[in-house]
């Protein structure tokens, strides 16, 4: 059976503002980048309706929308985009060595930088109920899901950011939410907070937990276990949203990036260098803290240019071309 090799100066995986804002940047230096744009093209945002937090937008933008623009503007220099998914890779330890990545578990490319911009996948609480009732009412996306559940009685879990981003969206489309909070106290910002308990048809139960989820083929309700007194409660609901933050996708780099108990990879400094020379990264896979579109967007300019200084500092002059196509 034939295998394509192929030889490229500039590889990016994942799709969100990052790799998007990479490519962009890569692409103008005239490394002529090649996007992978994994499982999901456009990444987190594309889950997303209105962004408004983005500069350049007063009126703010569709997420799906600005993920395609952000493609359309890449592809504009240059940039190859293709949908696929790096499946593994193996990086040179060598200053200027070559890279490889493997895409769906077939052919190999040869690339002289990588650029890892693969974010974060949304977790799950792990319950076997939980677990079983995924697509048939439980859901990790609100702003994806919510409208299914429009004037119904729905619950979330989490105290974060997320979590009231989400409560209070949700609390607009469904008749109550009731939000379960593990500690007495919410991680989230007092802004988020204040909204929150500002939001009538919210009921906030802190010191709560999910017991066991009830239903067999769809959600019909929630048995909830107060974590102080042990008093359990059931309740009647369509919906469970789950907001308790995220994963950074990072399974296929364990072992051979620097990365820290979380899985986040750990960069240089002020930079996005890694571990190994010529492999940068850049968005939610590098940063567990800010994880913004905009903080993304601007680490993944920082890797197109630090990709590009170590092309210069180390001498490497190609152009990407086939390089054979092997038996
Ligand atoms: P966070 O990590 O900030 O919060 C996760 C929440 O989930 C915490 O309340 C945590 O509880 C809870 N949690 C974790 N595991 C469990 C579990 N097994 N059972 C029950 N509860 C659990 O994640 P977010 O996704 O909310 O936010 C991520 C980042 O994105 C943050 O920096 C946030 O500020 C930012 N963000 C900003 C927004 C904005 O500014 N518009 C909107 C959304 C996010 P505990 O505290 O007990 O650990």
């Amino acid at each position: 059976m034939s295998e394509k090799l192929e030889r490229i100066k500039c590889l990016i995986i994942g799709s969100g503002p990052a790799g998007y804002t990479a490519a962009i940047y890569a692409a103008r230096a005239d490394m002529k980048p090649v996007v992978y744009t994994g499982m999901e093209p456009g990444g987190q945002l594309t889950t997303t309706t209105e962004v408004d937090n983005f500069p350049g937008y007063p009126e703010g933008i569709d997420g799906p929308k600005m993920m395609e623009d952000l493609q359309q503007q890449a592809e504009r220099f240059g940039t190859e985009v293709r949908i696929g998914m790096v499946t593994k890779v193996e990086f040179s330890k060598e200053e200027g060595g070559v890279h490889k990545a493997q895409i769906d578990n077939k052919n190999w490319v040869e690339a002289n930088t990588v650029i890892i911009s693969t974010g974060a996948t949304a977790k799950y609480l792990g319950l076997p109920s939980e677990q079983k009732l995924r697509g048939g009412g439980v859901s990790a996306c609100a702003v994806c899901d919510g409208f299914f559940y429009k004037g119904q009685d729905v619950a979330i879990v989490g105290g974060g950011d997320t979590a009231c981003e989400e409560a209070t969206y949700l609390a607009n489309i469904c008749s109550k939410v009731t939000m379960l909070v593990r500690k007495g106290e919410m991680r989230a910002s007092k802004a988020m907070l204040h909204r929150v308990e500002k939001t009538k048809n919210i009921d906030l139960r802190y010191f709560t937990e999910i017991d066991e989820v009830l239903g067999d083929q769809v959600v019909e309700g929630l048995r909830m276990v107060n974590n102080q007194t042990k008093e359990k409660e059931e309740i009647k609901i369509t919906g469970l949203f789950i907001a308790i933050g995220h994963k950074p996708n990072t399974d296929i780099f364990k072992g051979l990036l620097t990365m820290d108990d979380a899985g986040y990879v750990i960069t240089e400094g002020k930079s996005t260098k890694t571990n190994v020379p010529g492999v940068f990264a850049s968005g939610d896979v590098q940063d567990s803290e800010y994880r913004q579109a905009v903080t993304a967007a601007g680490t993944g300019c920082m890797a197109a240019l630090d990709s590009e200084r170590y092309m210069a500092a180390t001498d490497i002059i190609e152009t990407n071309e086939p390089l054979v196509q092997a038996d």
